[in-house]
């Protein structure tokens, strides 16, 4: 079975693609609405209907939340687990869109044809992309190149209630070779990429309590212990004077990037000056000696979301306040331990704290990290077949951010995920004016078709 063939006809069907693309487009599938339920439904029946008119043997699957669609379709390559989702976010501030946002339309701009509308590209536009590259190789050869399980979610928007579960129910049915999960971007508009590092993410919330009750600075100040002064030398302690994180055993875990993919990263010759520039700032602020994307995509971070305490109105109240509070997030990577973090930094707050205060802790949830075993050699086989259709040669990158599917997939699947995505950075995700470029539905179109071929080969 040949390739090119698929791509002339990927080409050639983009119209009725774009198409079928915005129909699902126009059914306003907010997860988190109730008001929505229905049309969930209804976007869940209509990818069933899509998957079964290319042959694919696919079902919606009731959770106690929204369907899951699942479809099997038979092939000589390895077996394929593809993850996408047809929810979307809430379209408010409704008056800030230049168009309905569910009647999407190609719009021609300076900088070329863009499909506007909710979940063009976060996630509807992407899992498109995988179903037109196989409908491609349905139509060509009659056949698709792998054994595939599509798999789309219902309720990624809103926090994935039901995901774990059902995964673990179908634990076997759903079990592949590898995942392929369409829900990341592009690194730039000329350089594709897999992402194979999701950082994870601890949360926790302090609150000190001093004195039993507000006092007036005249009267106790410099008797009394302000919990303001301990919160700031907690914070302050931290950091040590090169940006590294002090938290005893916070750096258990965490492994240095192989060189091979420090000449990656390094080719990309990514201009930190101007990524700073952009939000007003000159200088990188993290570990000394380490490059920005490292910072962002390989080291783990500690930062300070929010601090609250005394007086903050208008005006001056000399308070000396009873209580003071901090959000504290911690992302994480590698193999670091989110538990052994979690009590070692409470150990840490509890050792600076004076006699005559307490603290207590919020906890917000915690994830590992996922990283991709890269040395896998479907990752390499992605790669080359992504260079193929792009202009510059494919990347591994990290994210900053986190795909909490791919951990699932490997933790509940024993599946190893690869992200591979097509959006871009100004796609305005869960934003008014989302957009997908025409570009970037077609190239990544062609790119699964030569993905699915090259995975067939091996
Ligand atoms: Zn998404």
């Amino acid at each position: 079975m040949s390739v090119d063939p698929v791509l002339a006809r990927i080409d050639s069907d983009l119209p009725a693609s774009l198409d079928r693309l915005m129909e699902l487009l126009r059914i306003p599938s907010i997860s988190t609405d109730p008001a929505y339920k229905e049309d969930c439904d209804r976007a869940a029946d209509w990818l069933v209907a899509d998957l079964k008119s290319i042959g694919v043997d696919a079902s919606k699957r009731e959770t106690p939340g929204h369907p899951m669609v699942v479809g099997h379709v038979d092939g000589p390559g390895p077996h394929l687990l593809f993850y996408g989702h047809y929810d979307v976010q809430p379209v408010d501030p409704l008056e800030l869109w230049d168009r309905d946002p569910f009647d999407p339309q190609i719009e021609d701009t300076p900088k070329g044809d863009v499909i506007r509308g909710r979940g063009t590209s976060d996630d509807k536009g992407q899992l498109m992309t995988f179903v037109e590259a196989c409908r491609a190789w349905k139509a060509e050869h009659g056949t698709l190149p792998c054994k595939i399980t599509f798999f789309f979610e219902g309720e990624e928007e809103s926090g994935s209630p039901s995901l774990v579960p059902f995964l673990k129910e179908n634990a076997d049915e759903l079990k592949a070779d590898i995942a392929l999960i369409c829900d990341t971007g592009l690194y730039d508009s000329r350089v594709p990429a897999i992402t194979t590092m999701l950082r994870g993410m601890l949360k926790q919330e302090i609150t000190i309590t001093g004195p039993s009750r507000d006092l007036h600075s005249g009267m106790y100040g410099g008797a009394a212990m302000n919990p303001i002064r301990v919160l700031a030398k907690i914070i302050a302690a931290l950091h040590d004077d090169n940006g590294r994180v002090t938290v005893p055993g916070f750096y258990d875990g965490v492994h240095e990037i192989s060189d091979e993919l420090r000449d990656q990263w390094e080719a990309l010759e990514f201009d930190h000056k101007a990524f700073l520039k952009d939000v007003g700032l000159s200088e990188l602020a993290g570990e000394a000696g380490r490059s920005a994307l490292e910072m962002i995509w390989a080291r783990p971070t500690c930062e300070v979301n929010g601090i609250g305490g005394g007086y903050q109105g208008a005006g001056f109240k000399t308070v000396l306040p009873s209580k003071a509070h901090a959000k504290i997030s911690f992302r994480l990577v590698g193999d670091q331990d989110p538990e052994a973090i979690d009590k070692s930094f409470r150990d840490m707050v509890h050792a600076l704290l004076p006699r005559d205060c307490e603290v207590s802790f919020n906890s917000d949830g915690a994830a590992p990290a996922s990283v991709m075993s890269i040395d896998n050699p479907a990752f390499e086989t992605a790669r080359n077949a992504l260079s193929d259709e792009w202009p510059d040669e494919a990347a591994f990158i990290g994210s900053g951010g986190s795909i909490p599917v791919a951990g699932y997939f490997q933790s509940v699947l024993d599946t190893e995920s690869m992200l591979i995505g097509f959006g871009k950075d100004d796609d305005q995700l869960h934003s008014p004016n989302e957009k997908y470029d025409v570009e970037s539905f077609h190239k990544g179109t062609r790119s699964w078709a030569r993905i699915l071929d090259a995975l067939s080969k091996g």
